[in-house]
């Protein structure tokens, strides 16, 4: 998650190479349908040209046929997606039907000024649709990762990267997508990475956050807190729970276990045993009156 131009797709464009699992961008399937002139395509073109929301349950469908895709059994990164409160409740019924829970959420933070000369500067191949930045992250020349066959990237500008529509896609972020970021956060599974810096500290950043190293993310002091109150929540909750399992097969076991062995003699041994420390002033007077009969015996 992230605003327009936090770098979301061009990170998830990394990890697919890294962990080998697909990038789905619901911004490239919709563009896709309106390359293609699909219904759906005619309806989101005005409404992407516009900067608004194509609506959650279309939305929700998109996802749902996408994440049922043979390519997307072993997992997914999903980029653009939720992106309001609806797409995330939809979004955890769908994950929890499917058995597949969310492993994390990430949040790509950038101040506005670079978010605007992130995406004044952004360029996509229509070839291979990797996304470039005429300013920070140019493509090769010749280029070796574009399609077979092709030596050169073909760069365009998206319409909705142009400055009317940007800001328009800035306000509808704070007002829709950033209130989902609590949702996550209080679920525990938004982490936060600083997504200024170089394409590849962004990437070691990101890795870390997802392999639950935190420290190599930053952070606000809230969203810690509350982190660190979710933990201790769990905490304060299992040693009950280990305490309870622990307790039960304790007070169980001796007579569970004479029982199933059916020897009257380890069930005495068992009980004698249990009574030991019950008595030990009577044992121990005994033992001082046998001692001397033992002795005289002999
Ligand atoms: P993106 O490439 O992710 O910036 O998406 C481009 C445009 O596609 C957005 O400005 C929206 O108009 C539309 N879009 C993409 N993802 C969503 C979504 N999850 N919900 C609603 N509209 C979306």
């Amino acid at each position: 998650m992230g605003a327009p131009g936090s770098g979301k797709g061009t990170q998830a464009q990394r990890l697919v190479t890294k962990l080998g699992i697909p990038q789905i961008s619901t911004g490239d399937i919709l563009r896709q349908h309106r390359k293609d002139g699909t219904e759906l395509g005619k309806r989101a073109d005005a409404i992407m040209a516009a900067g608004k929301l194509v609506d959650d349950a279309t939305m929700l469908d998109i996802i749902r046929d996408r994440v049922a895709q043979p390519d997307a059994q072993r997992g997914f990164i999903l980029d653009g997606f939720p992106r309001t409160q609806a797409q995330a409740e939809g979004l955890a019924t769908l994950m929890r039907d499917l058995g597949t829970p969310i492993d994390a959420v990430v949040l790509f933070e950038v101040g506005a000024d670079e978010l605007v000369r992130r995406i004044s500067g952004r360029r996509t191949c229509s070839l291979c649709n990797k996304v470039f930045n005429i300013y920070s992250a140019p493509p090769a020349s010749p280029a070796t990762d574009c399609v077979e066959g092709s030596s050169e990237h073909q760069l365009f500008q998206r319409k909705d990267d142009q400055e009317g529509t940007v800001k328009e896609r800035l306000r509808v972020y704070e007002e829709n997508t950033r209130p989902v970021l609590s949702y996550y956060s209080d679920a525990g599974l938004l982490r936060t990475v600083s997504a200024v810096g170089s394409l590849e500290e962004i990437t070691q950043r990101l890795r870390a956050a997802l392999a639950g190293g935190e420290s190599a993310a930053a952070s606000s002091p809230a969203k810690s807190a509350r982190r660190a109150a979710t933990r201790k929540r769990a905490a304060r909750r299992k040693p009950a729970a280990v305490r309870a399992r622990a307790r039960k097969p304790v007070r169980r076991k001796p007579a569970a276990a004479a029982a199933n062995k059916g020897a009257r003699k380890s069930a005495k041994s068992a009980a004698a045993k249990r009574r030991v420390p019950r008595k030990p002033a009577k044992r121990a007077a005994k033992r001082k009156t046998r001692a001397p009969r033992r002795k005289s015996k002999r």
